[in-house]
């Protein structure tokens, strides 16, 4: 007799009421996977999960799913990527959100979980301060990784790179900000991630997430053949109500932040010719373009979060 399959569960909020939306065949394993979005939660996941194998040192190349990825540039020098744009717009966020809080002469604490390829720690780390109410804040890098990029972290760099075990060993109340950039999207399971960053911000803290929005206008046109939608890499699709339940989960407030830099970013990123992505860079210094490209991926609409003060 053959085993009855269970019922689908969202695999974010656990809710049985899910439903099919369709399947894509993965371009990188060819096969069919099926996308189930969740009525209670708004999650859309990809079953069944790929597996975290795929992240080898052929994708880092670019010879994976995603053919944008390209972590030799990005280690080799950051400063001369695109990806400039983004450092700067979170590192913007962040001095914004601290200046409005209450005065502390401590280090700000930073982890960058999914740290990749590690641009944001040197950028950081070579900033040293981050800019606080006209005040210098030294800041203190920690990175979150797997694999042969975090091992050259860590051991040719000197960065504080830690595996998930050794995250999940630290004691609450570490961190003043946690990134989770283009993460979140990645991960089988999101809930215990985003636990564990509530769990690890200190009161006040706050958590910089940036992901797809399965809700924008572009999504709500294009359906499946949204070329984010990557079944093998992307396997849970976000949009701000999921978002703002999974922080209200575990007890982070969702903050409205507008982003700049990290929307141009993802236009450039997303241009593989080089003519294209001059005249990108050229045009994204228009603000308005900025915005509109902004309303209909719906960057800004994903919110980020804070912990409450105690
Ligand atoms: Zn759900």
């Amino acid at each position: 007799m053959r085993p009855v399959a269970a019922p689908p569960v969202c695999r974010c909020c656990g809710s049985a009421a899910v439903r099919s939306r369709g399947s894509k065949r993965g371009t990188f394993i060819t096969q069919d996977f099926a996308y189930l979005s969740c009525a209670t939660c708004g999650y859309l996941f990809v079953d069944p999960f790929a597996g975290y194998e795929i992240y080898n040192d052929d994708y880092y190349r670019g010879r994976g799913p995603d053919p944008y990825v390209d972590y030799a540039s990005e280690y080799t020098d950051y400063r001369a990527t695109d990806r400039i744009l983004e450092f700067e717009d979170l590192v913007r966020l962040a001095s914004v959100y601290f200046s409005a809080a209450p005065r502390s002469d401590s280090p700000l604490r930073w982890l960058d979980f999914g740290c990749g390829a590690g641009g944001l720690l040197k950028f950081l780390s070579a900033r040293k301060t981050l800019s606080v109410s006209g005040r210098a804040r030294p800041v203190e890098v920690t990175g979150h990784d797997v694999g042969s990029y975090a091992d050259l972290l860590r051991t040719r760099d000197g960065f504080r790179i830690l595996n998930l075990d050794a995250i999940r060993d630290l004691p609450d109340h570490q961190f003043d900000v946690i990134s989770l950039i283009e993460v979140i999207e990645h991960i089988e399971y999101p809930d215990p991630v985003i636990a564990l960053a509530a769990r690890l911000l200190r009161p006040g803290g706050l958590l910089l997430l940036t992901t797809g929005n399965n809700d924008c206008p572009v999504a709500r046109r294009t359906g499946l053949a949204n070329r984010y939608y990557l079944p093998e890499i992307h396997v849970g699709i976000f949009n701000p109500h999921c978002l703002r339940t999974i922080y209200k989960r575990h007890g982070l407030i969702p903050h409205h932040v507008r982003y700049s830099g990290v929307v141009k970013f993802k236009v450039i990123k997303s241009l593989v010719h080089p003519g294209r992505r001059r005249i990108a860079r050229i045009a994204l210094k228009f603000p308005p373009l900025v915005r509109l490209i902004d309303l209909a991926y719906g960057v800004s609409a994903m919110p980020c979060a804070t912990k409450p003060l105690l």
